[in-house]
């Protein structure tokens, strides 16, 4: 997708500071400071990812620049010194992602994060719920300014099969007036199968009944639009509702996830160990002499080399609970009623390992694996102690081996 911002803007001051701020935030910048000069711009082509447009330009005083490029649907933001009604009715009433006052410092990091949004909004996924299909399409077009990506249902059971068979849905839009399931007793359903850090929910109503926030809320609602609604209180909400939602996955995912491979952490492995129902057994797998590794190489290959690992371990056990435990020690954790079965696997693993020749800037890198396997009980603390014991039988016996006893 591409990278690359118009920035209009007739004051050199605002200009370089937007532009400052853009570029930093890696994105690529385009600047005129006229409309004459967007033209121009244009006609070499059309390839931005949105456009921050001063609404009132030398030639172009009342708004003309902002017709010329959402003629050219880019998603724009709109600038503007004038913070007068008339001024924001009129930006307001045109398909425009935002509107930003420039008259406090506030502003720039306003825009920046309009403008992050519209960089990461194609991956998000927003279900619409309403049974009316005019309703549903003002909402559609609204959230495809922002490039949303929308999804849409007539009614309160369709909305939750698609929940169901969707995990990546991240924001719903519900209407309460609905033939059938109402909005609150959905949102009810929901909850009880989507946590609030996966999916934001949004009532909306235009019902007069002064107990509908609260009972959209109590429900597990996030939020609440009161109907007849304006687009910015709507942008302002479906932003930070997804923004939370976002934040709570950064969150999650710190706690649980090692940040050099991506794979769980040591946390992670124990909770979901914990919920196992069949046999299983573990796999403890240590890199050897890591450390000289990293004494002849280098932290940095020393860090390759465990990612390098980490996306072997994912490719031969996939769909298994796989985790670094730390430093150059990782867990897998396999369906197996004792030692014996997991064996086969584990051995053309560790084979495949000691054959590879991975090419560095310092010469050829190659490492061998020690791995202690246990199986047979529940206790997942015993399991692991006895894969531990058996892993460092054998770095004892010699390195590169699985033992099992
Ligand atoms: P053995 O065969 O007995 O396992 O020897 P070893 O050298 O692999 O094990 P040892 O425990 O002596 O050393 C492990 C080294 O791993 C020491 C530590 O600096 C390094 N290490 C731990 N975490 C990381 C990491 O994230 N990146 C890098 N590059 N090195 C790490
Ligand atoms: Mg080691
Ligand atoms: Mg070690």
């Amino acid at each position: 997708m591409s990278n690359k911002i118009l920035l209009v803007e007739d004051s050199t001051a605002v200009l370089r500071t937007m532009q400052r701020i853009l570029e930093n935030d890696g994105f690529e910048v385009e600047c005129a400071v006229s409309m004459q000069e967007v033209k121009h711009i244009l006609q070499q082509g059309n390839d931005f990812l949105a456009c921050v447009l001063d609404y009132c330009l030398p030639d172009a005083p009342d708004g003309e620049a902002l017709s010329l490029v959402l003629n050219q649907q880019i998603p724009t933001i709109v600038l503007t010194a004038r913070s007068d009604m008339e001024t924001r009715e009129k930006v307001l009433l045109q398909p425009v992602v935002d509107y930003v006052p420039k008259d406090s410092p506030a502003a720039f990091d306003y825009t920046i994060k309009m403008v992050r949004r519209i960089k990461a909004n194609p991956g998000i996924r927003v279900l619409v719920v309403d049974d009316s299909a005019t309703a549903r399409g003002y909402l559609r077009q609204l959230l495809r300014r922002h490039r949303y990506e929308v999804l849409e249902a007539g009614d309160a059971d369709t909305a939750l099969r698609m929940l169901r068979d969707d995990p990546s849905i991240r924001l719903v839009l519900s209407d309460h007036d609905m033939p059938g399931k109402s909005g609150v007793v959905m949102v009810n359903e929901i909850r009880r199968f989507r946590s609030q850090e996966e999916l934001a929910i949004i009532g909306i109503s235009g019902s007069q009944d002064p107990t509908m926030t609260a009972r959209f809320i109590k429900s597990g609602a996030d939020d609440y639009l009161n109907k007849p609604f304006n687009h910015e209180e709507f942008t302002c909400r479906v932003t930070r509702n997804i923004e939370f939602v976002e934040n709570l996955c950064a969150l999650s995912r710190a706690a649980n996830e090692d940040p050099l491979t991506a794979l769980p952490n040591r946390r992670y492995f124990f909770e979901n160990a914990m919920k196992q129902t069949q046999p299983f057994g573990v796999a403890m797998i240590d890199i050897d002499h890591f450390k000289s590794i990293n004494d002849r190489y280098g932290h940095d290959t020393g860090d390759l080399a465990l990612k390098l690992l980490a996306d072997l371990l994912r490719a031969h056990f996939p769909g298994q609970l796989i985790a670094r435990f730390g430093g150059e020690e990782f867990v897998i954790l396999l369906e197996a009623e004792h030692e014996q079965s997991m064996l086969p696997a584990l051995e053309t693993f560790r084979e495949q390992v000691a054959q590879m020749i991975y090419p560095t800037t310092q010469g050829d890198l190659q490492f061998t694996l020690s791995i202690g396997v246990a199986a047979g009980q529940h206790d997942i603390s015993a399991l692991l102690k006895l894969a531990d014991d058996r892993l460092y039988r054998a770095k004892g016996l010699g390195r590169n081996r699985v033992c099992s006893s």
